[in-house]
């Protein structure tokens, strides 16, 4: 069977965390839409007022077993892997998971006490600008990066949405995602990663959401990648079960024009190569 990367859908949520339905609930639309490589990708547990009800417990147990009991279940049919999207801020142990997708979410600082979220509300940007940044947004831009490096220099299996600090910012909202100092801090993060280990993800979630029209990553983050000698994953993020392929066609196409000819899927043997060509997107 020639695979294309509608086969693989590894970056969802349930009900654990922050998503519509449940695993099972998830993994059935998977199998349905002629995925094989399903994986689950909760929110890892962190400390965050915000992330209270929107993250798993820190006991990832039940997690963990009812996952087991699914990849059971699908066995022979679709392969169910077991996943993590581990946040910078996550305050638990990291082991055991057939991969993970690290992600910056929000942004701690020490002096203020205080944590904000970069993907909510523009509420806790401005905070964040006023209250941590002395009112420069690019700093706010610069902060997000360096943790963003940090989380890649620990080789995560996928890098979740590299620049979700643009999520709110649709028309320039908050600053210039042409400015030098954003395409300095933006690229620096990106060359904190290993491309010989870690995937970049063209992620459509915030699509699927209605905030925003085209997948992360930018195109320059994209072309750099490549140049890196880097490979891309398509995900959906997906937070409901009728999201588990969401714009894959609007991904692949983002991969096209940056120069890629094939993406990645996760299965339970490790990263697989498909041609974009071979995808009827
Ligand atoms: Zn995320
Ligand atoms: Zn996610």
């Amino acid at each position: 069977m020639k695979l294309n990367a509608r086969a693989s859908s590894v970056h969802t949520h349930s009900i654990l965390c922050d998503g519509k339905n449940t695993l099972a609930e998830m993994a059935a639309a998977a199998y349905a839409a002629k995925v094989r490589y399903f994986g689950a990708s909760g929110h890892s547990h962190t400390p965050a007022p915000a992330d209270v009800g929107n993250v798993l417990d820190a006991d990832v147990s039940a997690y963990r077993t009812e996952i087991l009991r699914l990849r059971e279940e699908y066995a022979g049919r679709m392969e169910v892997l077991l996943g993590i999207e581990w946040d910078s801020q996550s305050d638990g142990v990291r082991s055991d998971f057939d991969y993970w997708i690290g992600s910056v979410h929000e942004l701690y600082s020490p002096e203020t006490m205080e944590y904000y979220c970069v993907d909510w509300e523009a509420e806790s940007l401005i905070a964040c600008r006023d209250r941590a940044c002395g009112g420069d947004f690019l700093s706010v831009a610069e902060w997000y990066y360096r943790d963003v490096a940090a989380l890649a220099q620990q080789k995560p299996t996928i890098l979740g949405h590299i620049d979700l600090i643009t999520k709110l910012n649709q028309d320039g909202a908050f600053f210039s995602e042409t400015a030098p100092r954003y395409r300095t801090a933006a690229l620096t993060a990106l060359h904190a990663a290993d491309p010989t280990v870690t995937l970049l993800e063209i992620n459509t979630g915030s699509i699927q959401r209605g905030y925003r029209k085209t997948p992360y990553p930018a195109p320059f983050l994209l072309k750099e990648w490549r140049a890196m000698g880097g490979k891309v994953i398509l995900t959906s993020d997906a937070h409901s079960a009728d999201a588990i392929l969401f714009g894959f066609d609007l991904a692949a196409k983002a991969a096209r024009s940056a120069g890629y000819t094939e993406t990645v899927i996760l299965t339970m043997d490790g990263p697989s190569v498909c041609p974009l060509e071979a995808d009827p997107l």
